[in-house]
């Protein structure tokens, strides 16, 4: 498999509205506008930093899995995203290695990009996904 680069940081918010201070007016970061990924309950903010992004994530449902996240944890990073060459490759191999998987097929997440996540209980508590952008 090859990783190209950290993609983004996923923050779990309660609101992008509130949490969006900090990232645009404080550290100037440039906010390009939400979209809401309605198959995983979440609406997305993305702050481009360079070769990577800042991804806000506010739940749109009490159950969805940022709710969830931040009920258990509290606000802060709940994901790191790898942009893969090729993400049916990347997840065969790691199927193969025996790494459970959230995801075994991609989905399609914001922006229109292939993504996949890892179980965290394969990574050592960390909630890792792959994307790929074409
Ligand atoms: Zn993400």
């Amino acid at each position: 498999m090859k990783i190209l680069k950290i993609d983004h940081l996923g923050i779990a918010v309660n609101s992008i509205d509130q949490g969006r201070g900090f990232w645009s007016d404080i550290l100037g970061l440039h906010y390009e506008g939400s979209e809401t990924v309605a198959e995983q309950k979440v609406t997305t903010a993305f702050f481009p930093v360079g070769e990577s992004e800042v991804e806000l994530l506010e739940s749109v449902t009490p159950d969805g899995p940022v709710a969830k996240f931040i009920e258990k944890k509290g606000e802060g990073i709940q994901h790191v995203a790898f942009r893969v060459e090729n993400i049916d490759e990347a997840l065969a191999e790691l199927k193969q290695k025996g790494v459970k998987l959230i995801d075994e097929q991609p989905r399609i997440g914001a922006g229109g990009a292939k993504i996949a996540f890892l179980h965290p209980k394969a990574t050592g508590g960390v909630l890792v996904e792959l994307c790929q952008r074409d």
